[in-house]
C-alpha cells in the first residue's frame, strides 16, 4: 500500500455542476490529487469565478459550460473536448436540482425537470464519456446519489426517484461497462452545507432535526466528499465497481 495509489497525475476529470457546492469541493480535491479538472455549470460568471479561484490555488482547471439536460450541448461539449485533445478519464456526474412540493401539487413538467437534471443527465453524459473511455480501455464514472437513493422523504418525490435511479444506473453501468475497463460507483451524501439546502439550514427546526437524527450530530461539509471522490477516481479503488458509498454522518444506519 502506498499513497501513490491515490495519485491522479496525468488524469483528466470532468465534474458536472462544479461551479459551487459539492461539485466544486470534489473538483478541488481531485485537482489537489494531481488531476487536471474540467469544471462545469450553466451560470458562466459563477463558473469563471470558480476557475479563477482554483487557479489562484495553483490548481490545473478549465471550464466547459453546458446544461446537463441539453443533449445537443452535451454532445457538442464532448466533440470540442475531442477536437482539443482532452480525454475525460474520470467523470463525476454531480449536477442536480431539488425543490420541495407535495406530489398532489406537482405538475408533470416539474417532475420531468427533476428527473432530467438528476438522472437522465447522468445516463447521457455517462454514455458520451464511456464511448471514449472504452476506446482507451479505462475510465472511472462517479455518480452522485443521496441518502434518498435509499429512503423516501415527503415533498421531494421526483428527486427521491431520480436518486434511487442513480443507485441502479451505477450498477447498470458497472454491469455493462466493466468488461470495457470502466468502473462506475456512486457517492450518497447526507445533509450537506450547500446552496441547495439554504432554506433548510436557516430553518431552526430543521437544523435541530438534522442534528438530532444524524449520529455525528452535525451537517456535512462539501470538503468531506473530496477523499471519497479521490478514492473512487484513483487506483486505490481498482477492483471496486457498482457501489454507493454513503457520506452521511451515519444517518442511513439509524433511519
Ligand atoms: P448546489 O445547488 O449547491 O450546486 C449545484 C451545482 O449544479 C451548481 O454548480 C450548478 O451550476 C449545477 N447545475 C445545476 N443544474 C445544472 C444543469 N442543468 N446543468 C449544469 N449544471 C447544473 O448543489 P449541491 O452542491 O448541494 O449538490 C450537488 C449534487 O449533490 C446534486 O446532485 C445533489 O442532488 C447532490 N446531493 C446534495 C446533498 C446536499 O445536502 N447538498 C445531499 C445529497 C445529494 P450553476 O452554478 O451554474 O447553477
Amino acid at each position: 500500500m502506498s499513497v501513490q495509489l491515490f495519485d491522479l497525475t496525468g488524469r483528466t476529470a470532468l465534474v458536472t455542476g462544479s461551479s459551487r457546492g459539492l461539485g466544486r469541493a470534489m473538483a478541488e480535491g481531485l485537482a489537489k490529487a494531481g488531476a487536471r479538472v474540467i469544471l462545469n455549470g450553466v451560470n458562466a460568471a459563477r463558473l469563471d469565478e470558480a476557475v479563477t479561484e482554483l487557479r489562484g490555488k495553483g490548481l490545473d482547471v478549465a471550464a466547459q459550460a453546458f446544461d446537463v439536460t441539453d443533449e445537443a450541448a452535451i454532445k457538442a461539449a464532448f466533440e470540442e473536448l475531442d477536437r482539443t485533445g482532452q480525454q475525460v478519464d474520470i467523470l463525476v456526474n454531480n449536477a442536480g436540482i431539488q425543490f420541495r412540493r407535495p406530489m398532489l401539487e406537482l405538475e408533470t413538467a416539474d417532475w420531468q425537470r427533476v428527473i432530467d437534471a438528476n438522472l437522465t443527465s447522468a445516463f447521457v453524459i455517462g454514455r458520451e464519456a464511456a464511448k471514449r473511455m472504452a476506446a482507451r480501455g479505462h475510465g472511472k464514472v462517479i455518480n452522485i446519489g443521496s441518502l434518498t437513493s435509499e429512503l423516501a422523504r415527503a415533498t421531494i418525490a421526483p428527486y427521491t426517484v431520480a436518486k434511487g435511479g442513480i443507485k441502479m444506473l451505477t450498477k447498470a453501468m458497472a454491469a455493462e461497462w466493466g468488461a470495457l475497463g470502466i468502473q462506475a460507483n456512486a457517492i450518497g451524501p447526507g445533509y450537506m452545507v450547500t446552496d441547495m439546502n439554504e432554506a433548510l439550514l436557516s430553518n431552526p427546526e430543521f437544523d435541530a432535526w438534522v442534528k438530532g437524527r444524524v449520529p455525528m450530530r452535525r451537517w456535512g461539509q462539501p470538503e468531506e466528499l473530496a477523499g471519497i471522490a479521490i478514492f473512487l477516481a484513483s487506483a486505490a479503488s481498482s477492483y471496486v465497481s457498482g457501489q454507493i458509498i454513503y457520506a452521511d454522518g451515519g444517518m442511513i444506519s439509524v433511519l
